[in-house]
């Protein structure tokens, strides 16, 4: 599916920059928009929920599978086109820096809350990490942190 229409599944849409949306989370009583929206240059739409709603929880409230976040073929297509490195290195892309933060800052107070982080979330977690450190780095004139 499109994100487009996605989009228009959701409340309070709000474009936050380049390919970056917030909306109101459709899993949770949301009224101050919590799900992030990234429109990911490989056609995947990645979510994100700061109430800590996994990705399931939020396409299911709409009537969708997470299959759906993909482009057309499924997600068992995607995962044999390209490699972890290149889909890591898009996903690295479309964040930006304060969205990373606000998912380390979202996942730490999911852990102390002991609520369950789902694989996504983990994932998501890793990479926001990854961004920030080499973010840091970079500004402190270092060289790029490799995997
Ligand atoms: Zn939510």
């Amino acid at each position: 599916m499109t994100i487009d229409t996605l989009l228009s599944l959701l409340e309070k849409v709000r474009r936050t920059g380049d390919g970056k949306y917030i909306a109101c989370c459709p899993a949770h009583d949301d009224s101050d928009p919590s799900l992030a929206v990234t429109d990911l240059p490989d056609g995947r739409i990645l979510i994100y929920c700061f109430a800590g709603c996994s990705p399931g929880a939020v396409v299911e409230s709409l009537g969708l599978s997470l299959n759906d976040l993909f482009p057309d073929g499924g997600i068992a297509q995607h995962m044999h086109g390209g490699t972890p490195g290149y889909r890591k290195q898009q996903i690295q892309k479309a964040n930006d820096i304060e969205t990373d933060r606000l998912i380390l800052r979202m996942a730490e107070e999911s852990r102390k809350k002991r609520e369950t982080l789902s694989r996504d979330d983990l994932e998501l977690e890793k990479q926001a990490f990854l961004n920030v450190r080499n973010h840091e780095r970079k500004r402190n004139g270092e060289t790029q942190w490799q995997e």
